[in-house]
């Protein structure tokens, strides 16, 4: 008898007590990782029935075929209902076309392992299927660039591990400001990864490379104390400028974020009117529903919530109105597309329509020019962000720039 299936809905499957989920010798091209109930393995038949395991929750089954597409070498029953999630070959390469390149060079190098124990088996065609998996014969080449994306990885995160424990990494400011009177209402704190050549490594090419890894959170720890440190020096002159900070996807999603913030607050003496909290919408697509019940906490704790490179994502509208932002950040983009005479300006003048008719406060990004910014300021965005006023500042010039009076753009 095959599973009974109740739902299949390709990726759920629940099975009831007694039912076989696949048997010894059938094809098989998925696998099942057990959500609940228990499971139990055996090969061959009637006398000669030997039970090889028994798997409960959280245990996965059916892997092998998965990954080499030979026929089942065992029988799976439930021992209790239970329920499955099914995993396809398709569902298998999608996720390791974006994994880790670390983890792709991982899965990469046991499959050739496999493929060349399975050679020496002279077992041709799992040979042959293995190939189908990894590629067609593109395999080298594939696993090569994988290799070396995934030593490049490997390289940044060990050196940036370094820097960070020996304190090198630095924090920026990069002034925010009125278009009208250019009073400077807060700073971006951005990080600054010195390269020992008098310059710095892009944030663009190491920040991915963290966020890979759990690194990211240790770093976002740093950079939360460091710019509560330095929101007290900011507010030490007669102006009250906040700081603005990134919060990447990962730490936003961990269930630490909010304690961790909080105590980050109690040790340094920094208050939740002294920062605006910084999200993309990356970090909303996963958990939609925790995404907003954070913002919410954030909000009614006293923290300004910003969405960063607005207009960028996906899903942006459909939930804007929902999610309990306060400020909303238009891409550099679109000030780009606007200076080659694109549609940039029309864009920039509807996300700010809908910005200021949600309440919200409307910061653009990227402004270079005083032609740009007094265009921006007439159609309808209040604050800005750009080198034309001041690239990210160390922290002593971003407490003299508060003592120059109002910003001006003299390009
Ligand atoms: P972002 O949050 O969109 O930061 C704004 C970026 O635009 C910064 O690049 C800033 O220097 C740059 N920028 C600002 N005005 C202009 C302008 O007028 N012209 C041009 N060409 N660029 C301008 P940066 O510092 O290289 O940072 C890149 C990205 O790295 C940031 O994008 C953010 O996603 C990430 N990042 C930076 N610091 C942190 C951090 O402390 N934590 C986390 N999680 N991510 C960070
Ligand atoms: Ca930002
Ligand atoms: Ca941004």
């Amino acid at each position: 008898m095959t599973a009974q299936v109740l739902i299949d809905n390709h990726h759920r499957r629940l099975v009831r007590a007694g039912d076989t989920v696949f048997l010894e010798d059938e094809p098989g091209d998925t696998a099942f990782f057990v959500e609940s109930g228990q499971l139990e393995v055996s090969r061959g038949s009637g006398d000669e029935l030997f039970v090889l395991a028994h798997l409960g929750p959280g245990e996965i089954i059916g892997e092998m075929s998965l990954i080499d597409a030979s026929p089942r070498s065992a029988t799976v029953r439930a021992l209790s209902d239970a329920e499955l999630s099914v995993i396809d070959r398709a569902t298998l390469n999608q996720r390791l076309q974006l994994a880790d390149p670390l983890v792709q060079l991982l899965v990469h190098s046991m499959l050739n392992r496999l493929r060349a124990a399975s050679t020496q088996l002279g077992a041709k065609e799992r040979r042959a299927s293995l190939v189908e998996v990894v590629g067609e014969g593109r395999e080298a080449d594939q696993v090569s660039s994988v290799h070396q994306s995934a030593r490049a990885s490997a390289d940044i995160e060990a050196r940036l591990r370094l820097a960070l424990e020996r304190d090198e990494l630095e924090l920026h400011y990069q002034p925010i400001v009125r278009f009208d009177g250019g009073e400077t209402v807060g700073f971006e704190a951005l990080l600054r990864w010195p390269d020992g050549e008098g310059g710095f490594h892009s944030p663009f090419e190491f920040v991915p490379v963290a966020e890979q890894s759990l690194m990211i959170l240790d770093i976002d720890q740093w950079v939360m104390r460091r710019a509560c440190e330095d929101a007290l020096r900011l507010r030490c002159g007669g102006s009250k400028p906040y700081v603005s900070i990134n919060v990447s996807s990962r730490q936003f999603a961990s269930s630490a974020f909010l304690d961790t913030l909080l105590q980050t607050l109690a040790d340094t003496g920094a208050e939740p009117k002294h920062l605006q909290i910084e999200v993309t919408e990356g970090a909303m697509i996963e958990s939609p529903q925790r995404a907003m019940e954070v913002l919410r906490e954030l909000r009614n704790m006293g923290f300004k919530v910003a969405l960063d490179d607005f207009g960028t994502g996906y899903s942006s509208l459909s939930y804007l109105q929902k999610l309990d932002a306060n400020v909303l950040k238009i891409d550099r983009s679109f000030v780009v597309q606007m200076r080659h005479g694109r549609a940039g300006a029309t864009i920039i003048k509807a996300i700010a329509a809908l910005g200021n008719a949600l309440g919200m406060t409307v910061i653009v990004e990227g402004v270079e020019t005083n032609s740009e910014a007094l265009r921006l300021r007439g159609i309808g965005c209040e604050l800005a962000q750009g080198f034309g006023y001041s690239k990210p500042l160390p922290i002593e010039a971003a407490v003299a720039w508060l003592n120059k009076g109002p910003a001006q753009i003299t390009t």
